[in-house]
């Protein structure tokens, strides 16, 4: 990634490179003029030492449109997105790289419910940010800046309102965190304590410099694992350098993947209400297991956050979420949420009894598999309509083709889609054994490869 991305999710780029103070300072003009003088938002930032100084460039951006701006210093994503609502703010800005290296940062633009923008509203800021076209105001007209540091302390808070904290403090579960020097480092231990955990605290510092790759998938966890093992911890956490994902390791020092974080918090909030749950169409069917077994259903909407809240609201769903570590709770705030993730597991090992990896074994297993491919431009629908040829036979599959194409069968399902942000396809699938779900693939790669033409 070279270029500066510029997409739903928000923009990113190399620090000093293609993401510079003066495209920081044009997208808060950008975003200050699709807002308009007089509205209102809050901004925040994660450890990357590169933060002060793209936060000041926007700031300065959204001032010079007359939007005022309140100032939340390095905070975790979903603390940041609460305070939207908790200041009844016109929206919100982060500035983040969430899982990136360190050498990238980025700026997320949020609703005012906190989420991040809609494709429209994305749609819609870059092309102003393109224009050029900012409606600066007056020296006199300007924005008002203000400062508030109670963004943390407000969303740990939320997050026990809707915890038995007695249950879980009773236990004093050893558990060990890894922040990886990000913005989950600030609050993250005070929720941890307040829930009575023996905290063991690792890349502690909210510097910036990410002690090994900030995404949190096993090949970047391994002294989490040890940790665990050593400190013989009940359960290990990884939060990825905004704090909104998490990734867990069992009792063990075994990483469980981090398809479990919203499989598990989904068979916990199942144990407490019935409702419904919403989750993006690369998300695991373990979800639909849990679902089903307790007479629910799993709403499957296109991927991006945004999306899946959406898709949430509009089904009221007492929970949503992503399979790459993200839990929403739309009690607390409607983002990924890793506190709210941490504080579910616990008290579900603290209500159960029961270790994390006896849990674990409690949800159907799958094999998922994920594959990339280089996509043609255009031909993505020619492939998408030879797959569902291909498949037409199989009467009883269900075909959902809102992003992408991903077809469903009883205890599997294969899927192909374009990348939002890069030339390439994704082809998954997911079945009980690993064989099924490599045939899936195997299947559907080959129609590409015959509709495109191309060899690996
Ligand atoms: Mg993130």
């Amino acid at each position: 990634m070279d270029r500066l991305m510029v997409t739903v999710s928000g923009v990113r780029g190399v620090v000093g490179s293609t993401l510079t103070s003066q495209v920081a300072r044009d997208f808060g003009c950008a975003f200050g003029t699709m807002l308009g003088a007089g509205k209102s938002v809050v901004i925040g930032r994660d450890s990357r030492p590169s933060g002060p100084d793209l936060q000041q460039a926007i700031t300065a951006g959204l001032l010079d449109t007359g939007v005022n701006v309140t100032s939340l210093g390095v905070v975790s994503t979903p603390a940041a997105a609460l305070m939207t609502g908790k200041l009844a703010v016109d929206g919100g800005v982060i500035v983040t790289a969430s899982h990136n290296p360190r050498q990238y940062n980025g700026i997320k633009f949020l609703q005012p419910i906190g989420t991040g923008l809609t494709g429209r509203e994305a749609m819609k800021l870059k092309s102003i940010w393109e224009s050029g076209e900012f409606a600066q105001v007056r020296d006199d007209a300007r924005g008002i800046e203000s400062r508030d540091d109670t963004a943390e302390q407000r969303h740990v808070e939320d997050v026990l309102a809707i915890c038995d904290t007695e249950t879980v403090t009773s236990k004093r579960f050893k558990v060990v965190l890894d922040s990886v020097n990000g913005a989950g480092c600030v609050a993250t231990p005070a929720l941890l304590e307040k829930l009575g955990c023996q905290v063991i605290h690792l890349n502690a510092e909210p510097d910036g410099n990410f002690a090994h790759d900030p995404e949190p998938i096993e090949e970047n966890l391994t002294e989490l694992c040890d940790a665990v093992r050593d400190n013989g911890a009940a359960i290990g956490f990884a939060q990825d350098a905004d704090a909104d994902r998490l990734a867990i390791v069992d009792e063990n020092g075994r990483f469980i993947g981090e398809e479990y974080t919203l499989a598990l918090s989904a068979a916990f909030v199942l144990s407490k209400r019935k409702g419904d749950i919403a989750t993006n169409l690369s998300t695991s069917r373990m979800v639909d297991d849990l679902a089903a077994r307790a007479e629910c259903k799993v709403v499957r909407t296109p991927t991006g956050e945004a999306n899946v809240v959406a898709g949430m609201f509009a089904e009221n769903c007492i929970l949503a979420g992503e399979g790459g570590g993200g839990v929403i709770e739309p009690l607390v705030v409607p983002v990924r949420d890793s506190f709210v993730a941490i504080a579910y597991v616990l008290q579900y090992m603290a209500e159960t009894g029961i270790t994390l990896s006896e849990l674990v074994e409690q949800i159907p297993a799958y094999v998922m598999l994920k594959t990339r491919r280089p996509c043609p431009e255009g031909a993505i629908e020619r492939i998408i309509d030879a797959t569902r040829e291909a498949f037409s036979y199989q009467l009883e599959a269900r075909v959902n083709d809102s992003d992408g194409l991903r077809i469903d069968f009883d205890d599997a399902w294969v899927s192909v889609r374009a990348s939002n942000t890069e030339p390439i396809m994704r082809i998954m699938a997911e079945a009980p054994d690993a064989g099924d779900a490599e045939a899936l693939v195997a299947e559907v790669t080959e129609i590409a490869e015959t509709v495109t033409g191309l060899e690996e």
